[in-house]
């Protein structure tokens, strides 16, 4: 269940009927074929039936409430937000800190997604699993030792991972 509300922003999406073009932003991965459609009863993230409790299919619904969220989690930088904080509660992943001011942090920084094809790109980077809270400084710290091993191949995540 998505803990934010469906901003106004990706209400007007849902007009859209046609694909789009990938820009290649790799913060904002292509949506899938079936997000674009909007048959009722099929959801427009995973492309599969969403069925009531009687295994009826549902034909009022076109996402599940799961997909909604993971959905979000990738294209609403607020549900993001709230979800870290329904899971951390601010509390920083790195030094234990906890501070008001607390950042979402990419465990392995979207960079690498970067200039990867469309059907090559790892989902596994825009999951729960690998967001973190961090605190300001911790955050700092971990930029900077990603921006320092930059043209390195070797994987920053490493480090950091407990
Ligand atoms: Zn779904
Ligand atoms: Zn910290």
């Amino acid at each position: 269940m998505p803990l934010s509300r469906w901003s106004s922003r990706h209400k007007k999406t849902f007009n859209k009927k046609k694909k789009e073009k990938w820009d290649g932003n790799f913060r904002l991965p292509p949506k899938p074929d079936s997000y674009y459609t909007q048959t009722k009863g099929s959801c427009r993230w995973c492309g599969t039936t969403i069925l009531n409790e009687d295994d009826t299919i549902n034909t009022r619904k076109t996402w599940h409430e799961d997909c909604a969220t993971e959905y979000l989690l990738i294209y609403h930088s607020g549900e993001q937000r709230a979800q870290l904080w329904n899971r951390d509660k601010g509390k920083c992943n790195h030094c234990g800190c906890e501070n008001r001011t607390w950042h979402a942090d990419h465990i392995k920084p979207l960079v690498e997604q970067k200039h990867v094809k469309e059907e090559d790109l790892d989902w596994s980077y825009y999951s729960l699993d690998n967001l973190q809270t961090l605190c300001k400084s911790c955050h700092r710290k971990k930029t900077n030792s990603e921006v320092k091993l930059k043209g390195k191949k070797k994987p920053i995540y490493k480090k950091w991972s407990k």
